[in-house]
């Protein structure tokens, strides 16, 4: 298992009033959460609810069309997304971002190297730690990486985030596209992960097969916050409703 901090109370990324326009275009109105060291953000909602919008804008990937986000206490609202890789903020974007024609080995290099060389340390025993998370990439090492199932692919999206060295890992639809035991799986490693300490924002449309209850779910609809609530999570019941637009429920 990888070195985390371990969990704390303590704040580790605060956002602040945070909301996304493309033209005129409004995917995310005003949003503010926190997330401490360790934690866990649960942001569910339909399509085109404006969950993608957020973890883009957090990890730089679209500018805020306004409001702030500070990591461990630094303003990083305007740094590009690069740079907050090498702050510790890795998105794994919907789709997984991996890149066909390369090997599995040459895309795991990647996330090492997008680290940068302050934060990079013992790169063999960072792929090792890697591998030893997701056993079926160690025989495909020098595979084309387009030559995995979907569940393995989502494992080398993960598996290079974690060698990018983050502090936060924001999961955009990680189970999206695959079978219920490939997600098992995925999300058996993201909770261990959690547990031992890795702050995550993870984005779903539904329900998540995780062991703990997030320390804040959000529920969106149409770029707005329908349901927000602290230590628990909505029901299948709720959500269906939530979707439907028959409650505004916001807690
Ligand atoms: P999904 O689950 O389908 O990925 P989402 O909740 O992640 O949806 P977003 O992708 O953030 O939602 O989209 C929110 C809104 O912004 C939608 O109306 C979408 O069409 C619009 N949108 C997203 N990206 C762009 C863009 N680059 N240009 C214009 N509009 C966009």
């Amino acid at each position: 298992m990888p070195p985390f901090q371990g969990p704390t109370d303590q704040e580790l990324l605060s956002v602040v009033d945070v909301s996304v326009h493309y033209g005129h275009i409004r995917a995310l109105e005003p949003l503010s959460f926190s997330l401490r060291q360790g934690g866990l953000v649960l942001v569910l909602g339909p399509n085109g609810a404006g969950k993608t919008s957020l973890v883009k804008a957090l990890a730089g990937a679209v500018p805020a069309h306004s409001g702030s986000v500070r990591l461990g206490g630094k303003d990083v609202t305007w740094l590009p997304a690069h740079s907050r890789v090498k702050q510790g903020i890795c998105l794994i974007p919907e789709g997984r971002g991996t890149l066909p024609g390369l090997t599995v080995r040459d895309n795991l290099d990647l996330g090492r190297h997008a680290a940068g060389r302050a934060r990079q340390s013992d790169s063999q025993s960072d792929l090792e730690m890697v591998l030893e998370l997701f056993p079926p990439l160690a025989s495909r090492l020098e595979q084309d990486c387009s030559t995995l199932s979907g569940g393995e692919m989502q494992m080398l999206a993960v598996a290079r985030g974690l060698l990018s060295k983050p502090r936060v890992l924001l999961l955009d639809e990680p189970s999206l596209g695959l079978a219920p035991i490939p997600t098992a799986r995925v999300y058996d490693v993201l909770d261990q992960l959690n547990s031992n300490g890795l702050a995550m924002i993870l984005v779903e449309q539904k329900a998540v097969p995780l062991d703990r209850i997030p320390d804040t779910t959000l529920v969106l609809q149409s770029g707005r916050v329908v349901y927000r609530a602290l230590g628990q999570r909505p029901t299948e019941a709720q959500l269906a409703e939530l979707y439907l637009g028959g409650v505004g429920a916001a807690q």
